[in-house]
């Protein structure tokens, strides 16, 4: 360690990609600390993937429930309690946040649950009053939620407050079409409330394969989730016990709660990036090179807060590029081609590489293979709800650009063949793979 510092690493922000960076660091032999505000974890475990996943899981026996009847089960009183699993996902946070604490603790890394500033090049000042010197910064402080400029916009809620709603509301407004939009969207029909989404655009799911999200908003239509498009929220006023939601152009209804998901940016107020002539960029990142380095020498920064990619696998690959860049003899720099990534809605979706739209711009000339299938437990449910998948391949050299699923387990099946896409594989590779009968995932190598 460099005498004339406190530590080797100071690491602001004690989510995914910043407990991986200062355990790492802390395992190649580094001094390190880490500065929290809120809890240890993150977005990721404390208000994001995991309590959504656990409340996706959750609503999901809605429907196993209900389809149970056709495979013989009579299920008598069903009813839901929204308090008992609200509480217990919470104390499922507890757990992880614990875990992620003791993790910490075990690799060295100093803790302080509070927030801290630069105040220069090499320098922390902690909200206590403390100033503390390290060698090198990492700033890794996430996102934020966005909330529109719209009167009555602090009488709404964000993914923030979503897990701790006091009673499940019985409509529920969610302004914004994007990931959290259709995911909160799906986990609020299934437990029985009136969903209406209300988007700025026509577009759900930006981003996504057109093919994709056209079936997810028939989908979704035909499960009761309405959907009013072009036309942002103009004003909320309370009204009694709800909430009067104003679109433009058209006339008030009421609402129990509504959920703001109209995106995330960088989280980089009050920390002092002035003191080491950091400068902002055009979203309100911080800008970083390959190596993670921003524009002073001495700090870093992965994850959310460089808006470069905005999901917790990225972030963490970040951390621990850091990491073993900068503590180990090991440079490594974060490949950001074919990440997959999948929507939980009901039913999910998931997709890598190019859609098909953007396969026809690069490529010009592709080829489009799918499946439209009905999973064998729908039809046996008398579920309507098709799957679809679709494949985009490089007419030139038979490589696949793209794989796209929405269906039951999409997320599973998918990850598994983004490790074939990710290689390079082509459409000949798939079709000699001996089909896996019967199974959803069949349809990978099925696919005309
Ligand atoms: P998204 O970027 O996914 O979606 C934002 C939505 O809000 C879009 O429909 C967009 O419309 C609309 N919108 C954007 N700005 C405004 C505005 N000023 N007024 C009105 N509407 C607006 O953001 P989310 O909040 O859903 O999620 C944030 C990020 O978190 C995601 O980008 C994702 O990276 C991450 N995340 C990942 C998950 C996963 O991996 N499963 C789950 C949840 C979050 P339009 O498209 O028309 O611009």
């Amino acid at each position: 360690m460099t005498k004339s510092h406190d530590y080797d690493l100071f690491v602001i922000g004690a989510g995914s990609g910043g407990v991986r960076a200062a355990r790492v660091s802390a395992s190649h032999g580094a001094k390190v600390a880490i500065a929290e505000e809120f809890r240890i974890g993150g977005t990721c475990v404390i208000r994001g993937c995991v309590p959504k996943k656990l409340l996706v899981y959750g609503s999901h026996f809605a429907e196993e429930l209900q389809d149970a009847a056709h495979y013989g089960w009579t299920v008598e009183k069903m009813t839901f309690d929204w308090s008992v699993l609200r509480d217990t996902v919470l104390k499922d946070v507890d757990r992880l946040n614990e875990a992620y604490t003791a993790t910490l603790q075990n690799h060295g890394v100093e803790r302080f649950l509070e927030k801290a500033t630069i105040t220069g090049p090499h320098s922390v000042r902690l909200a206590s009053g403390r100033e503390i010197t390290a060698k090198t910064i990492l700033i890794a402080t996430g996102a934020w939620p966005v909330l529109p400029d719209f009167p009555g916009s602090d009488l709404c809620i964000t993914s923030n407050e979503v897990f701790h709603l006091a009673e499940l509301p019985k409509r529920v407004v969610i302004q914004g079409a994007g990931y959290i939009a259709m995911e909160f969207a799906g986990i609020f029909n299934a437990l029985g409330c009136h969903v209406t989404v209300v988007n700025r655009s026509e577009t759900l799911l930006r981003g996504y394969d057109e093919s994709l999200r056209d079936r997810l908003l028939q989908i979704t239509m035909a499960r009761g989730i309405q959907y009013r498009f072009n036309c942002p929220i103009e004003r909320i006023e309370k009204d009694g016990e709800c909430y009067s939601v104003k679109l433009a152009g058209q006339d008030p209804f009421n609402a129990d709660a509504v959920l703001i998901a109209t995106g995330r940016r960088p989280n980089t107020r009050g920390l002092g990036l002035d003191a080491a002539g950091i400068e902002l960029g055009e979203r309100g990142e911080i800008p970083v090179d390959e190596a993670n380095r921003t524009s002073c020498p001495s700090i870093y920064a992965v994850g959310d807060v460089t808006d470069r990619v905005q999901l917790t696998p990225v972030a963490i690959r970040e951390g621990q590029a850091f990491a073993d860049s900068v503590f180990s003899d090991t440079p490594r720099t974060v490949d950001y081609s074919h990440i997959p990534s999948a929507v939980f809605s009901q039913p999910p979706l998931a997709g890598v590489g190019l859609t098909e739209g953007q396969a026809r711009m690069q490529y010009g000339n592709i080829k489009v293979f799918s499946s439209d299938f009905r999973p064998m437990k729908n039809v046996f449910a008398e579920r309507h709800e098709r799957g679809l998948y679709k494949m985009i391949v490089d007419a030139g050299t038979d490589r696949i650009l793209g794989l796209h699923m929405i269906g039951p387990e999409a997320p599973e099946i998918l990850q598994a063949a983004a490790i074939a896409v990710k290689a390079g594989l082509t459409k000949a590779d798939f079709d000699a793979t001996v089909a896996l009968h019967p199974s959803m995932a069949e349809e990978l190598v099925l696919m005309r």
